[in-house]
């Protein structure tokens, strides 16, 4: 592997373009956006001691990571649409699934790697696989270049997926209104308090509100449906004024405390709804192509698993790299051992989805929590 193209500068393909970089590899990734919207693609994340800062530290950023991870957002709070609480743990500050921002990791990483080796505005378009196994990539920038290699970390609506299997992702029926409580220390102590330094769920249902402290003193709130596909369209076209309403109507019945997440929304409103893959899909592996993180294996976020598989998935090439010569035998051991990690993962998430949005959700939740305590 002399010259390889990762498509995709999210934490996946950042991660991997570090471990190259280590290892003396010729990389290049090319990202689509200009580098600057990290923060877009949810907010807080946990990262697992097992999995996603196990990459952290093969590349030496552990110390790094740990002075940027707050280890107080692992407080977790589980309750029913009354308020009545089924799970708390305000916990040590020591747990093992430290939480960070996505911008803050994804900085951290790309500051490690050469400039040189990442290219912004750069969208993957297509690719045509040569005769001799190499592929010419094109961008739609009308740039065009040959390698003997090529990595999608692409995301869940990857392209490079489509050179490799034709498979759809699937809609999970939750759609989410994800809003924001700002400057929450001083604007906010109250629901600073109720809501405590990590996430809060309140679940009942097929509804959710699903909050989480940022590291940028404001509280993230999925506002959660399970609801049909369309659906959502019809509150993106609601002014903000009439959006708050209509959350607040949705969310009539459920205790004060819990409303007031809605009532002191800011104006910064994404529309989500959560895709996945098949679980446990694959492809027949192809001896110049393969596919890490979301493009390998989208999974909906409720097991919290997401940004660790993409980032373990890098971890899980390299090491096959170190290990074996072959193009073919590196790109099949990595797929086995990517496969096997990602689809346990999958499973969980899936569950996880079933568990929160049923009759009880809370108590089955908060159940789950305790017995893994
Ligand atoms: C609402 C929500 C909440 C989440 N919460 C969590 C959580 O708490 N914990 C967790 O672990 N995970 C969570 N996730 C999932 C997590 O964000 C993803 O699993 C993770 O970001 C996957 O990383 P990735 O590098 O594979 O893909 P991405 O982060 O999607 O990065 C893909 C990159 O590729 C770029 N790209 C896309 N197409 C092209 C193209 N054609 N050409 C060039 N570049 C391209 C994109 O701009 C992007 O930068 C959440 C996801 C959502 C939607």
């Amino acid at each position: 592997m002399n010259h390889i193209a990762i498509i995709g500068g999210g934490p996946g393909g950042l991660m991997l373009g570090l471990l190259l970089q280590q290892r003396g590899y010729n990389f290049t990734i090319f990202e689509k956006s200009d580098g600057q919207n990290h923060q877009s693609q949810g907010g807080s994340l946990d990262i697992h001691g097992d999995t996603g800062q196990i990459p952290l530290k093969e590349a030496g950023l552990i110390d790094a990571f740990n002075k940027l991870a707050r280890f107080e957002g692992e407080d977790t709070k589980i309750v029913d649409s009354t308020g009545q609480i089924y799970y708390e743990d305000y916990g040590d500050g020591e747990g093992e699934r430290p939480e960070i921002d996505r911008g803050e990791l994804c900085d951290l990483i790309r500051s490690h790697i050469n400039t040189t080796s990442i290219k912004y505005g750069y969208e993957f378009e297509s690719l045509e696989q040569l005769a001799n196994g190499n592929c010419e990539v094109a961008f739609s920038n009308g740039y065009r270049e040959q390698f003997d290699y090529v990595i999608g970390s692409d995301g869940a609506f990857s392209k490079v997926r489509s050179y490799l299997v034709d498979v759809d992702v699937e809609y999970t029926g939750i759609s989410m209104v994800e809003i924001n409580v700002e400057d929450v220390k001083q604007q906010h102590p109250n629901l600073l308090e109720y809501n405590k330094n990590g996430k809060m769920m309140a679940l009942e249902a097929d509804k959710g509100l699903l909050a989480q402290l940022n590291g940028d003193d404001k509280i993230k709130v999925y506002v959660s449906y399970r609801m049909a596909e369309a659906e959502l369209d019809d509150y993106k076209q609601l002014s903000q004024e009439a959006l708050r309403n209509q959350l607040l109507s949705d969310f009539e019945q459920w205790d004060e405390e819990l409303l007031n997440y809605i009532r002191h929304m800011s104006n910064e409103v994404l529309f989500r709804r959560i895709y996945r893959l098949p679980i446990g899909f694959n492809w027949e592996t192809n001896q110049s192509i393969t596919l890490i993180g979301d493009a390998a294996h989208l999974m909906s976020p409720f097991a919290g698993e997401g940004v660790n598989m993409a980032l373990y998935d890098a971890y899980l090439f390299v090491k096959a790299l170190d290990e074996y010569t072959d193009d073919m035998t590196i790109t099949k051991k990595y797929e086995q051992a990517m496969n096997e990690v990602s689809s346990n993962s999958a499973q969980a998430s899936q569950e996880n989805l079933e568990r929160m949005f049923s009759e009880d959700a809370a108590k089955k939740l908060g159940d789950m929590f305790t017995s893994m305590d």
